[in-house]
């Protein structure tokens, strides 16, 4: 490999989805130079956010969701010592290193956070996106959502225009290896290698991390998801582009890690389907069966944009990380529930459930008994499907506690679903500033991070709110880097 000589600009922008795109314009903005490096080749800049509808845990475009914070406090970490979060009542700047560097969801940012999303969502206006409430596919939703007009796409094709406007440089076909630091500690630039394998060194006076979680890195995901993460695959093409460099080499200069590193943000999809996001959210009208032809979870404990990821987490742990939804001609009585599978792929339908069976390669005897001691257990009652109506199973283990009617209605239909993974959990640790915070609860000078990269989840992600963490946490990282440049930061 051969050296080139060294460009440098205020500014390194590792990655070019939501949050790389919002660092690099506010640095701008803040009257830095900026480089931003993407891995991917023009055609499909972007990541993920190219690919998502972007639905924003949001109220108004001024205003979250109100359950934003409590979902955040909710899952928060797993059993999380009170000797250590007493101190989160005092003023930020008095927690001992210990707490700052704790991996946990850090209530200073996420009121950060939450603070930031309107006045985000309005800057994001002013360059020329829109943004709406949206239509979901969760036909019983718990909190409402906005998205900007056009999805992510135009997210992606409002804000490259304007970097290129703005005299932003965009390397393409540019994928960050390593960070670089000084004597002092300092980061200072980047190690990058350009297509065909040739190493380049990149200088700035700060770094932003904007280069998504490790969901397209096989060694990573095998190393934090173990090894059943084989049955595992990005919802979409832009995750195979993250593989995790940014939070690896984070974690090599002594980043805190934060966010669940055992964990991704699990969907439930065809697998048959090479598209976007072939997402499956109307199992609550079905039930779901393994591969040996038994139910494993209660497919409709509640409001399904709440509950559909751990029961992907249910079907990821079955048998080769497979499960059936299996439904008959009763599910014609739920308004519009064809929005709530994004399947390319038709439902495999047959006259009688030996039938079915027989084409999805499952046991007919087991198949059979499941589905009769599920019907048996049914009562009779009103069936509302746009709510959660109570109409539960009795007696029958797993239960089901909501939209539960016989089937027996011909013809009877199936659609395979295994757990996609949006993003993976794992990442970095930052302050409300978005720096990066070292194992010890210090900033790294010259380090920020935005986006995936950031580790805030535990337990059950809080829907729609990663690509407003993206806007949010970029824009922020980007005006800190600005600052840095000017000389007002250390
Ligand atoms: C189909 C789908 C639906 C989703 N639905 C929603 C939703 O409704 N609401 C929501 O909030 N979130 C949703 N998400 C998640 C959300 O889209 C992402 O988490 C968010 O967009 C991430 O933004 P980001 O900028 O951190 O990462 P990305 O958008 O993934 O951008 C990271 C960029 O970094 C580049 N990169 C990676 N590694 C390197 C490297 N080493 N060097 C240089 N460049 C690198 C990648 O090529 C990529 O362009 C969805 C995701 C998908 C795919």
């Amino acid at each position: 490999m051969v050296t080139e000589g060294v460009e440098s600009a205020d500014v390194i922008v590792v990655g070019g989805g939501i949050a790389g795109l919002a660092a690099a314009l506010s640095a701008r903005e803040g009257g830095a130079s900026v480089i931003l490096v993407e891995r991917a080749p023009e055609a499909e800049r972007g990541g993920n956010t190219r690919y998502t509808e972007a639905f924003l845990r949001m109220k108004s475009v001024a205003e979250v969701a109100d359950d934003f914070e409590a979902r955040f406090a909710a899952n928060a970490g797993g059993h999380l010592d009170p000797g250590l979060t007493r101190h989160c009542a005092d003023p930020y700047a008095d927690w001992p290193g210990i707490v700052r560097a704790l991996g946990f969801a850090d209530p200073e940012v996420v009121a950060a956070f939450a603070a930031a999303a309107g006045p985000t969502l309005q800057w994001l206006g002013g360059h020329g996106i829109s943004f709406d409430l949206a239509s979901t596919p969760f036909l019983t939703l718990s909190a409402p959502r906005m998205a900007p007009v056009g999805g992510g796409l135009a997210m992606v094709e409002a804000l490259y225009p304007r970097l290129a406007a703005a005299g932003v440089q965009v390397h393409y076909q540019t994928t960050m290896q390593d960070l670089v630091q000084d004597e002092a500690g300092r980061v200072v630039g980047i190690r990058a290698v350009a297509s065909g394998h040739r190493a380049l060194v990149l200088g700035g006076r700060s770094v932003v991390l904007a280069c998504g979680g490790f969901q397209g890195n096989p060694e990573m995901l095998a190393r934090y998801l173990g090894p059943r993460a084989l049955l595992l695959r990005p919802v979409a093409r832009g995750g195979y582009y993250n593989k995790g460099e940014g939070i690896a080499a984070a974690l090599r200069l002594g980043a805190a890690p934060a966010g669940d590193f055992g964990s991704y943000h699990a969907e439930p999809v065809d697998p048959r389907s090479g598209i976007a996001e072939p997402a499956v959210f109307a199992f609550p009208y079905g039930i779901l069966v393994n591969r040996a032809g038994r139910r494993f979870c209660d497919e409709a404990p509640g409001r399904v944009d709440a509950t559909y990821e751990a029961i992907t987490r249910m079907i990821w742990a079955q048998p080769g990380g497979i499960g059936y939804m299996i439904f008959d001609a009763g599910i014609e009585d739920v308004p519009r529930w064809r929005v709530a599978v994004r399947s390319d792929q038709p439902p495999i339908q047959a006259a009688s459930l030996g039938a079915l069976a027989a084409a999805l390669e499952l046991p007919a005897e087991t198949l059979a008994s499941t589905v009769a001691a599920y019907n048996a257990a049914c009562r009779p009652g009103t069936f509302t499907p746009l709510a959660p109506d109570g109409l539960a199973t009795v007696g029958l283990d797993p239960p089901k506690s909501n939209f539960a009617r016989p089937l027996d209605s011909p013809p009877f239909r199936a659609l395979p679903i295994i757990s996609a993974n949006v993003f993976t959990f794992g990442g970095l640790k930052v302050t409300p500033r978005a720096e990066v915070l070292n194992s010890d609860g210090d900033a790294i000078p010259g380090l920020y991070a935005a986006g995936e990269v950031v580790g805030l989840y535990y337990g059950t992600y809080t829907g729609s709110t990663s690509v407003l963490k993206g806007a949010v946490f970029g824009r922020i990282a980007g005006a800190e880097g600005a600052r840095r440049a000017r000389g007002n930061r250390p």
